[in-house]
This record gives C-alpha cells, structure tokens and sequence, in this order.
C-alpha cells in the first residue's frame, strides 16, 4: 500500500510509522480506537483522486478525516486501511459579498468561514460546538447543526453545492451556484451520508446577514419534564429562536464551574432562549417568549443586557463542552442520536428515559438539532 501511494504522493504526506499513526487511531468517541495502516495526506485534488484511485484498485479501504471531531466513530480508522486526512485543504477559495456565498475547501473550519465573513457583515449560520476545530467537510458529512439551526438550518439548508471524488475518484459535483439545479437532487442525499458516497474537496455554502442585534434570556424551572414542555409551547406558539439551548441542574453546574456564566444553580432545569433581529423584532419576540415560559411553570427569567452577536449565556455552554471531560463518560449530548422529528414533544420524558437506561447524570441538550433533525 505504501509503495502505491509512494507513487502518488510526496513522501512527507505518508505517514505508517506507529507513532505517526497513533494521532489518528479515533475521532471524539475515544472509546475505540484502531490505528491506520497508512495516514494520506494529500495537497492538491488531483492526489486525492489519485490515492482513491490507487486503494480502488488494490481494494483497499479508505476513510476520510476533517477535524477528527465526529461523535459517533465516522473517522475510525480501519486497521487495513487507509485514512485520508483531508486537513492541507484549508482554503477559502471565493468569498462573494454580493452573491452572499463562500466557496470554500473541504478541510476548512467551520468557525473560518463565519470569520473571513465578518468584515463584510455575514457569517455562516450552521454552528456545532465544535465549530472552532470542526471542517466543512465533515459538517457535511455529518450534516452538522448547532444552536442557532432551529431558526437558520442544519447544513443541508447552508449548502449550494459539494464538489468531490467518489471512492472509485471519479470526480463528482453536486448542486450548483444557484438555489436549483438540474436533475435529480443529489445534493440532499449527499449532506449527511457519513462520507460514504464521495470524498468532498470543496464547498459553496450560503452565507447570512449578521442580526442587528442578539439577546438570550434564561428561564428557570424546577423540573425537567416543564422545561421540557415550554420548549414544545414556545414553537406551538408561533416563536421560532434564534437559539434555544436546555440544561438540566448537574450540567448547569458543570458548565458554570467552567465559565462563570451566572445560570441558576437552584433550578432543576434552565433554557436558555436567544432571539436576534432589529432592536423592535427582538423586545417584541422576548416579550412574547417570557409570557409564554412564564404561562409554562418558568420561576424565574432573567435577561442579558444589550450586546451584539456572540451572547454569553448561549455561547458558554458551547465554549465549554470540550471542557466537560471530567464528566464523561456521565455526559450525554442530547441531539446528535435522536430523531425526534416533533419539537420539544416528550423532550422531558426522553430524558428521563435516558437517565435510567444509560445512567447518564447530566444530558446537556442541543435542542434545534433534535427539533430539526429528519434523519
Ligand atoms: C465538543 C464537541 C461538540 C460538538 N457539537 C456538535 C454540534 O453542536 N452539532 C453537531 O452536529 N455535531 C457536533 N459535534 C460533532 C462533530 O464536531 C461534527 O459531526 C463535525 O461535523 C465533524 O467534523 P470533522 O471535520 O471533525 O469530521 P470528522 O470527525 O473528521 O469526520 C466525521 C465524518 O465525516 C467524514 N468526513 C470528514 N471529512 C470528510 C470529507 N472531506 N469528505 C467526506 N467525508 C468526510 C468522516 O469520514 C466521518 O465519517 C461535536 C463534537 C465535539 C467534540
């Protein structure tokens, strides 16, 4: 295998060594672990298509890794196989104002995009926690959303078009520049098909006006199951947030060890529900989610004060995820395994069900990916 790929790739980017490997032997779910028989990693797309190529034809296995991020063991390596690590591809390529897109590389980092967006009033709306490491290219083949998908979209509703290699590196397109394109939508079936259908190497994505201006309340309850409902009776009633985020009493505890946010420790649950648009649009819109919470059993609201994107009580919990590992194994991200398709509908019970069948103390909930997701 490594003479093949010898062929096709300069020797820096092989890696087969042990202690090489070793890196990439799991992505997020470290509770497996496997090291590669080879690491690629290629700089231009003409090797990537080359090392699909060359493992095609020796049939060997080939696994693609962005950030290594992933939850759920997608970029696990196979023992006999090789890992093709897409991290060189870290480009953005166009950055159009106008037209209100980025064409970016696959191995480009989610929170890059929003970044190189900034200067010109836009960001890229799919935000997952890990957004500060994550690359598009596994955003896409995760489909990937975060706090603020509930009101802006997971991926597949963020993205014009995916260019690739299928794993025979046949080079592929999918979508195009504009809302439609022709033929059948393979787009849709490619965002969140784990990797397995192609290989992508660059990205259009859809980029968003920044809001006026973002404010986050937090309601406090003393029981899950009514956080639970106020989360179903805010989208019943019309209210879709900009962000809507809900921790139970130990991962509030948690979370505020971490980052000093001020949450409501006395509360057996929080939400925390963040509203953005013109300074009228968002005091209406907190007016009416307050009433509705209070209406719902909330003991308790408070605001923030008044301060542009980046909100402290909605961001935090985000920023400290990483640094909830003295929890784990007790921690449970809400979201990225289940497919309710009903917001906020038996939330509360689910909860409780997952206390008892995984003894998971403290579920910290992503509540719009639960609300949105339809796989
Ligand atoms: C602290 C933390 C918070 C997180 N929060 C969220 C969240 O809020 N929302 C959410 O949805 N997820 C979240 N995740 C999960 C993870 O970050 C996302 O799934 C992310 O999209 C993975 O991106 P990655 O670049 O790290 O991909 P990797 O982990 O490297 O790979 C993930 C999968 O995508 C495939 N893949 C990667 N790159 C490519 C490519 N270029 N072409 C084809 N296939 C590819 C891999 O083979 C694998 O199957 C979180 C993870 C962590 C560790």
């Amino acid at each position: 295998m490594v003479q093949a790929l010898n062929a096709v790739l300069p020797a820096h980017a092989l890696l087969w060594n042990r202690e090489d490997t070793t890196p990439y032997e799991c992505d997020g779910l470290t509770a497996y672990r496997q090291r590669p028989l080879v690491v690629a990693l290629p700089e231009t797309y003409s090797e990537v298509q080359a090392v699909l190529k060359a493992c095609h034809a020796l049939e060997v296995p080939v696994v693609a890794r962005g950030a290594g991020t992933g939850l759920s063991g997608g970029a696990m390596p196979h023992k006999l196989g090789v890992t093709l690590s897409l991290a060189k591809f870290n480009k953005i390529l166009k950055l159009d104002p106008a037209s209100r897109t980025a064409v970016v590389q696959g191995g480009v980092r989610n929170l890059a995009i929003s970044e190189a967006a900034a200067p010109h009033g836009l960001y890229y709306a799919p935000d997952p926690s890990s957004q500060i490491a994550c690359t598009i290219g596994g955003n896409v083949a995760e489909n990937s959303g975060g706090v603020h998908c509930l009101k802006y979209g997971l991926t597949v509703h963020n993205v014009l078009k995916v260019k690739g290699f299928t794993i025979e590196g046949e080079e592929v397109e999918f979508g195009s520049d504009a809302l439609d394109a022709a033929g059948y939508d393979l787009l849709s079936l490619i965002i969140g098909s784990e990797g397995m259908l192609a290989v992508t190497t660059e990205v259009t994505v859809k980029l968003v006006p920044q809001p006026l201006l973002a404010r986050c309340i937090m309601a406090s309850f003393d029981d899950l199951r009514k956080a639970g409902d106020a989360v179903a009776s805010v989208i019943a009633a019309g209210i879709i947030p900009a962000g809507l985020e809900m921790m139970d009493k130990p991962m509030t505890a948690a979370v505020e060890d971490f980052v000093h946010a001020g949450y409501d420790l006395t509360a057996a649950a929080i939400l925390l529900c963040e509203s953005d648009g013109t300074p009228e649009e968002v005091e209406e819109e907190i007016g009416r989610m307050s009433e509705v919470l209070t209406r719902c059993g909330a003991t308790a609201i408070a605001g923030e004060p008044e301060r542009s994107r980046a909100p402290a009580f909605l961001e935090w919990p985000k920023k400290c995820v990483p640094g909830l590992g003295p929890h784990q194994p007790r921690l449970h991200v809400h979201g990225l395994d289940h497919s309710a398709q009903t917001p906020g509908r038996h939330f509360a019970g689910d909860c409780r069900g997952w206390k008892r069948s995984t003894g998971c103390a403290a579920p910290m909930c992503f509540m719009p990916a639960m609300a949105t997701c339809t796989r």
